[in-house]
């Protein structure tokens, strides 16, 4: 397949890669180019910022955990701070749980352990760039994704939102919870069902996370955090979601 080099096209999708190993990151440019992909390669998290800071826009980051200079859940998290939301797939060589959930809470979308099949690593990025080009597509036809409780406004296909008329900056992650949660008002919800439905942790023992994000979505979306009035603990089960406070009589 003949392949344009560079920038050439407007219409290919523009890939991020950030990976110190040069043998990997030189085979996996050459396939992603072969997918047809424009591809910068960034060796470290100061080129990757500069290649960012520099005004670039792509599609998908495929981003190594292990860098020389900084590890990949802080070059997320920089992003995810700074308001850009581009789908970040991780790689690592730690293939523990934990590293999927630490890699999940810097906002990344997807997460691979190394050793990878490319066939794998090629089919979850594809997965990202579908997922984008379907978003973009959905945020012009339809309105209806827009969601409202108290004085917070959510376009969940525009992965916009804001509180009292101030924007909010949401990770997918707390989008992906708050979408959840929409979905299932007034009903108690375990931590352990919020972490296999919202993020299909399994099994997973440590449901910190889940009280992480929901302390999130308080510092977001309550008038007092400390005293919340929409995201309710419910003592020993979980978590209501109350989109209007007033209705009900029956608190926790
Ligand atoms: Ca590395």
């Amino acid at each position: 397949m003949a392949q344009a080099h560079g920038h050439s096209g407007e219409g290919e999708p523009r890939v991020l890669l950030v990976e110190d190993e040069q043998n990997l990151a030189a085979g996996l440019k050459l396939n992603f180019e072969l997918e047809g992909y424009a591809v910068d390669v960034a060796g470290s998290g100061r080129q990757a910022g500069e290649f960012l800071l520099r005004g670039a826009t792509y599609d998908v980051i495929v981003l190594d955990v292990m860098l020389p200079d900084t590890d990949g859940f802080a070059l997320c998290r920089r992003l995810r701070d700074g308001g850009d939301f581009t789908p970040v797939l991780m790689l690592t060589a730690l293939g523990t749980i934990d590293d999927r959930v630490a890699g999940l809470e810097a906002g990344a979308d997807d997460y691979l352990a190394k050793p990878f099949e490319l066939s794998e690593l090629l089919a979850r990025v594809r997965s990202l760039l579908r997922r984008r080009s379907w978003e973009r597509s959905a945020s012009v036809e339809a309105s209806q994704g827009v969601y409202r409780f108290g004085a917070a406004v959510i376009d969940f296909d525009r992965q916009e939102a804001t509180m009292g008329g101030r924007e909010v900056k949401l990770t997918r992650l707390e989008l992906d919870l708050l979408r959840y949660f929409a979905d299932h008002p007034e009903r108690v919800l375990s931590r352990q069902q919020l972490q296999e439905d919202v993020w299909k942790l399994a099994n997973y023992p440590n449901t910190r996370m889940v009280d992480n994000f929901i302390m999130r979505l308080r510092r977001h979306f309550e008038a007092d955090p400390a005293a919340p009035a929409h995201f309710l603990s419910v003592r020993g089960s979980g978590y209501r979601f109350v989109p209007d406070p007033s209705r009900g009589q029956g608190d926790r």
